[in-house]
């Protein structure tokens, strides 16, 4: 397919503070009526991102239960986005996946979102540099440099992105959305930066289950960073070699 003719800006994760600053990708901007918004890492007690660090999660299948939707609805409140009943559709922020293994009839289920791969497909296509990833490794989307042309969904081999069609009800200052964009998982970045959980892990613990962790990867006294080199996990689609921030373990 033969992009079309773009003036292309640097991307995000390649500016400096002066370019990102001049690209307008930091100012206040106006999404929908009422509703202003800042860009991500534009707020004052928001921590850069740490190049030492690789941010991930560690999603234990065995003690995820196949009926709870907890981390699902969390993120759902946490960044306002509602299924729109129409599946082809929804938001994909995170999903309920379920498997049975045809040889045992063994189930499991399992949250999916972002990957947050080290070498992510959605930012190789993207013709603006909307679609970037960060030094610690969680892959955002600018939403005022996205021009909704969903090259980026089309490359995600996880289906983990959606075009936002419908109008914009619930916005949260602290998690822009933007209509006629694309949007996926932050990592709930706007909580790491500040020291925080994600909204989901937070939620999966509060059931009881425990089936999500959240840390550094690169980091070798991390709770993640331990059991990860304790504990066999495995990458969804490992075959493609894209190194996702998000492990599965008994899966
Ligand atoms: Fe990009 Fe999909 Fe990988 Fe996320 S899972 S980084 S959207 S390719
Ligand atoms: Fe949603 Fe945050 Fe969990 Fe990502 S990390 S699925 S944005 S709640």
């Amino acid at each position: 397919m033969k992009l079309p003719a773009l003036k292309i800006p640097k991307k995000p994760s390649e500016m400096s503070r002066r370019d990102f600053l001049q690209s307008g990708a930091a100012a206040t901007i106006v999404l929908a009526p009422g509703v202003t918004l800042m860009a991500y890492g534009a707020k004052a007690d928001a921590a850069p991102a740490d190049a030492a660090k690789r941010y991930g999660l560690l999603i234990d299948v065995n003690k995820c239960s196949k009926d709870c939707t907890a981390c699902v609805s969390a993120c759902s409140k946490e960044h306002g986005w509602q299924d729109t009943g129409h599946p082809e559709t929804d938001a994909q922020w995170i999903r309920k996946i379920d498997l049975v293994d045809k040889a045992n009839g063994h189930e499991v289920s399992l949250p999916v979102m972002c990957q947050h791969c080290e070498s992510p497909p959605c930012v190789d296509v993207c013709p603006t540099g909307a679609s970037f990833k960060r030094v610690d490794g969680i892959v955002l989307v600018d939403k005022h440099t996205c021009i909704g042309c969903r090259y980026c969904m089309m490359a995600c081999p996880y289906k983990a992105r959606s075009f936002v069609h419908e109008p914009l009800t619930d916005q949260k200052s602290y998690s822009p959305r933007g209509k006629g964009t694309v949007e996926s998982c932050t990592l709930c970045v706007h909580r790491v930066d500040k020291g925080g959980t994600p909204a989901c892990v937070e939620a999966c613990d509060a059931t009881g289950n425990g089936a999500m962790l959240f840390g550094d990867l690169n980091d070798p006294e991390s709770e993640i960073a331990k059991q990860v080199a304790t504990y066999q996990s495995t990458a969804l689609r490992a075959d493609l070699g894209l190194n996702p921030g998000v492990r599965y373990q008994n899966l």
